[in-house]
């Protein structure tokens, strides 16, 4: 019996988007079948993404229904598809949030795969990793060092990634850097930057002290309230949390030439501003999705630092209640479904 056979013949778990606002069900599934350039990967852990928050409260426009959800996935191939051949079987892989680019597009030919017009995304429109196999393209796919091949590996193909893409957007001059929202990103992020001789100013939600606390554990300079005074100007701030609010926040206690960097991909209003809060070539920019350039650049950067993920985990058949935990902001670190 051939390797196809013994494993497309069977079943598999998965919880399952039906209706948008509405709980993940969980089903019994066929295992999918891996198209031609495609892998077929079972799942070692996925992880819990505000993003997964966003698609299924209708924030998210159009998703695939019904839709796996789930975009930080690690695990390993188990069947090829008929001409792929970047991977062998029982490679370790993570599979990251953009799953597909068209490579012939104006954003494709000039390096801005993120914004491809024909972009196809993880657990959002093609089925992710709540689920305990998954098939992705190939060419998507990240070679994983064997260090992260368990759950502390998963929050590293989107917070991590998302985060490190925020991170060069902030700029090279970003040596006093502000982070609004203490969470998944912000742990994994925190790490890089420190190895790399920064200073991180850590920002929460008014009166959370164990998120601040934990911010000073892992080697923030300072940690405090978002509507609290830095003791000095920062040179660039990234926001993790879907606040609007927080932009002008943020452009308040940023110098000259500092950029106010939006890591989310999706936010409340941004309240009007005085120009002067931008005046002195103050600039601020959404980070969308990733390229593969940046996967493979921050994979082999948290290898080196190398990044250590705090993670909570949840049985894949609890996705629900992970992804309340995520909803509440109470977790330290990040939210891993484990299969
Ligand atoms: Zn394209
Ligand atoms: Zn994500």
């Amino acid at each position: 019996m051939s390797t196809k056979q013994t494993i497309t013949d069977r079943t598999m778990s998965a919880m399952v988007m039906e209706v948008p606002g509405q709980p993940l069900r969980l089903k019994t599934i066929p295992i999918p079948v891996p198209a031609a350039r495609q892998v077929l990967v079972k799942i070692i852990a996925c992880g819990v993404c505000r993003t997964d928050l966003h698609i299924m409260d209708s924030e998210l426009a159009q998703p695939k229904l019904p839709l796996i959800p789930g975009h930080e996935i690690i695990g390993k191939i188990v069947q090829l598809g008929t001409t792929a051949s970047k991977f062998k079987i029982g490679d370790l892989v993570g599979i990251p949030w953009l799953a597909y680019t068209c490579g012939q597009c104006k954003y494709c030919r000039r390096e801005q795969e993120n914004l491809c017009e024909n972009a196809l995304f993880t657990g959002y429109t093609l089925d992710g990793g709540y689920a305990e196999y998954t098939v992705a393209f190939e060419d998507f796919c990240f070679s994983m060092p064997a260090r992260y091949g368990n759950p502390s590996g998963a929050p590293l193909l989107c917070a991590g990634l998302i985060g490190y893409r925020s991170y060069k957007m902030a700029g090279p001059h970003a040596d006093r850097l502000g982070i609004y929202g203490f969470g998944a990103a912000a742990h994994i992020l925190i790490q890089v930057a420190l190895h790399q001789g920064k200073k991180i100013y850590a920002f929460t939600k008014n009166g959370d002290r164990d998120a601040q606390l934990f911010a000073t554990a892992l080697g923030a300079e300072w940690s405090g309230d978002s509507t609290a005074s830095p003791p000095e100007l920062l040179d660039a701030a990234i926001i993790f949390a879907p606040v609007g609010s927080l932009v002008t926040q943020a452009l308040k206690y940023t110098d000259k030439g500092g950029s106010v960097v939006c890591g989310g991909i999706h936010m409340s209003d941004i309240p009007s501003f005085s120009y002067e809060l931008l005046w002195g070539e103050r600039m601020i920019r959404s980070v969308a999705n990733l390229t593969r350039k940046d996967g493979l650049e921050f994979i082999a950067l948290a290898s080196q630092v190398p990044v250590k993920t705090e993670t909570k985990l949840f049985p894949l058949h609890e996705a629900n209640e992970a992804l309340a935990a995520v909803r509440g902001g109470s977790v330290q670190g990040a939210v891993v479904l484990v299969m």
